[in-house]
């Protein structure tokens, strides 16, 4: 099946599978009001004293709390954490309906509402916003592994981090919207069943982006290579070269382009340009130049790209003023780091098998296979 070197995956975390995914979060006093449905009742558990169960036929709860004490249709419950369980199908919450459970938890004055799922079911889940309608099986299933993995390095290390969940589910993590229909993402997942990348027997952090650009991250700054040593390609992917997203380009005019980036520089007068100041060996940008009447003013690029996230893709362009325009001209969509989505598809269909694509972007690390 092409999956070398698989064991058994040993670890603390054996015993169990699920992730928790942060769905909301909030404070105690800010009136808020969580509503959940079902479609047959649910059940609310007690998860410190599982036995302690309560039915309840209500298919609409409205859930908030209120001096120290969850309250779900205005009754109280005296735990600190509530399990709701639906009797039959599923739990809807925002326009999402959710496999597994909903957990409502307090923790350091915060509030939080949490999807507690089976791993496999949230691969499945996680596909459908991260990998891209129509592509082909085979690169379904290198998108299955990365994300199985990536959950499972979160799993394994959320205690570092003190929060009660695992997981987010926006694009900070993996974008997650609970529960869908397509029969080619659960081939993709039934067929990579447990399989997951390892290095010193742990789950990677199986980093992907949408486009690499064809930077060699190995040179890139500031990451810690020495923790992950396996995002530390220095090879270059030649594979995206060939795909729209490979190249970008965004234009505003002087005067757009001042009343945004005024909102960081606030001196900046009558914008006439903006420069690369500094780059990495990666020839990734880490400071830009924004020159006005008012001088030179500098900018990190993680506060550019934070102001012009809609248009500006990746952290590798080239600046020209043209006229009363500045145009940006980029390579690649993301952070660089780990897979290339677009590659990873051009390697599939260059007939490369979904092991040795994930090989190629994750060096050093070996398949290992949950149990
Ligand atoms: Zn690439």
């Amino acid at each position: 099946m092409g999956v070398c070197a698989q064991q058994s995956y040993q670890s603390s975390q054996k015993k169990s599978y699920k992730v928790r995914v942060l769905l909301a979060q909030t404070v105690p006093d800010n009136g808020f009001n969580w509503h959940i449905k079902a479609s047959d009742g649910v059940v609310f558990i007690d998860p410190e004293h599982p036995a302690h169960k309560l039915m309840y036929k209500n298919n609409n709860l409205n859930v908030t709390y209120k001096d120290g004490h969850w309250l779900i249709n205005n009754k109280k419950f005296k735990t600190s954490k509530v399990c709701i369980v639906p009797q039959k199908n599923h739990l809807d919450f925002n326009d999402n309906s959710y496999a597994g459970a909903l957990l409502l938890t307090c923790q350091d004055q915060k509030l939080y509402l949490i999807n507690i799922v089976d791993l496999e079911q949230y691969v499945y889940c996680v596909l459908r916003t991260e990998s891209w309608p129509g592509w082909p099986l085979e690169v379904n299933k290198v998108f299955a592994i990365a994300c199985r993995t990536y959950a499972l390095h979160m799993i394994t290390n959320y205690q570092l981090k003190k929060v009660p969940y695992h997981i987010k589910n926006s694009n900070v993590h993996q974008t997650y919207k609970g529960m869908h229909a397509r029969n080619d993402l659960k081939q993709a997942v039934d067929e990579t069943h447990g399989i997951f990348l390892a290095h010193n027997n742990k789950p990677i952090i199986a980093m992907f982006d949408i486009c690499c650009g064809g930077i060699i991250p190995s040179f890139m700054q500031g990451i810690d290579f020495i923790k992950a040593p396996y995002l530390a390609r220095d090879y270059a992917c030649i594979h995206c070269k060939r795909c729209k997203v490979f190249n970008w380009k965004a234009q505003y005019s002087l005067d757009q382009l001042e009343k945004i980036l005024k909102q960081e520089i606030q001196p900046l007068k009558r914008l006439k340009s903006v420069k690369i100041n500094k780059k990495d060996k990666a020839s990734l940008i880490q400071e830009l130049m924004v020159v006005g009447s008012s001088g030179w003013h500098s900018l990190p690029i993680k506060k550019m790209y934070s102001l012009l996230k809609d248009s500006i893709k990746s952290y590798s362009f080239s600046v020209a003023v043209q006229g009363k325009n500045v145009i940006f001209s980029g390579n690649g969509f993301g952070h660089h780091l780990g897979m290339c989505q677009w590659g990873a598809r051009e390697m599939i269909r260059d007939g490369w098998k979904y092991d040795q694509v994930l090989n190629f972007y994750y060096p050093g690390t070996r398949f290992m296979r949950l149990n």
